[in-house]
């Protein structure tokens, strides 16, 4: 989609810094880190939000998910990191395209806010 931040950043029209990158998914560095460690994971395909998934989307959803230990792994993530996909208002998605956020390098608190 033309007019959609991450598909524009996952085609690389938009820069950002790089974490990852195969054909399916492309991961970088959050603008905004609420971690030492803050990266997004993006499928390259658009889909709007979890709620939008489909059983077509099923193998490239677990390839997002697959590839996050790698991911994690590569920033230096041994004492363990939190992954979360904010969905529609009321789970404070701001961005209308599926992404994974990947924190870490800190410890986490329970209940998220
Ligand atoms: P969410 O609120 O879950 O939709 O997350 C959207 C995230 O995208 C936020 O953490 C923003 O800081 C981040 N973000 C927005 N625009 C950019 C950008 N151009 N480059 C990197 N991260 C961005
Ligand atoms: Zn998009």
């Amino acid at each position: 989609m033309s007019d959609c931040i991450f598909c524009r950043i996952a085609a690389h029209e938009i820069p950002s810094k790089p974490a990852y990158e195969d054909d399916l998914i492309y991961s970088f560095y959050d603008l905004d880190p609420q971690a030492p460690v803050h990266v997004l994971i993006v499928p390259k395909k658009h889909i709007g939000s979890l709620d939008e998934t489909t059983p077509e989307d099923g193998e490239l959803l677990a390839h997002m998910l697959l590839k996050v230990k790698e991911i994690a792994a590569s920033l230096g993530l041994e004492k363990g990191y939190r992954v979360v996909i904010n969905t529609g208002e009321d789970g404070g998605q701001t961005v209308h395209h599926l992404h994974i956020h990947l924190l870490g390098k800190r410890s986490m608190n329970w209940p998220p806010g």
